[in-house]
């Protein structure tokens, strides 16, 4: 169940995403959210630096574990414009993150990438629910998954 609180984080990651793409990144963009609702950490993509770990939900996975209790952690949501890869998921699992909310899914961004002609990443894209099986999920919300398909469309047409 998405909240308007939640598709409020969500439009925060969205503009992070673009933000990215404006640097010459990846348009993927997180928000960690303590259980009190104050936004704790927020990042985006970095993998331009030529690190393809800079993953904005990694990053927070690491400051969650350097600077949260388990407890803070376990009650804590990650919002994110795509759904986490499995690095990052796994990530998210180690350090006993709670909830995560999505604009798009791991699915649909295979579909668009196919669609838009573009080799398929290394890494294969699976489920959230694949690699952490007991975490509460959430996702995709479909007006703003197809803001997060522009994004990837503008990044895949300037680089083609
Ligand atoms: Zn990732």
């Amino acid at each position: 169940m998405v909240s308007e609180q939640d598709i409020q984080h969500l439009r925060r990651c969205i503009e992070l995403a673009a933000e990215a793409l404006a640097l010459g990144d990846e348009p993927f963009g997180s928000v960690l959210v303590a259980a009190d609702g104050e936004v704790l950490f927020e990042d985006h993509n970095h993998v331009a630096s030529g690190d393809q770990t800079r993953h904005p939900e990694f990053e927070i996975a690491r400051w969650a574990a350097a600077n949260m209790t388990s407890e803070a952690r376990a009650a804590a949501t990650v919002y994110t414009s795509g759904e986490h890869c499995p690095m990052c998921a796994a990530a998210h699992g180690w350090v006993g993150l709670g909830r995560i909310v999505y604009a798009s899914s791991s699915e649909q961004l295979a579909s668009w990438l196919s669609e838009l002609g573009v080799p398929a990443p290394p890494v294969r894209t699976l489920p959230i629910r694949d690699i952490v099986p007991t975490i509460e999920v959430d996702g995709p919300v479909p007006s703003l998954a197809e803001q997060v398909h522009d994004l990837h469309r503008r990044l895949h047409s300037k680089t083609m």
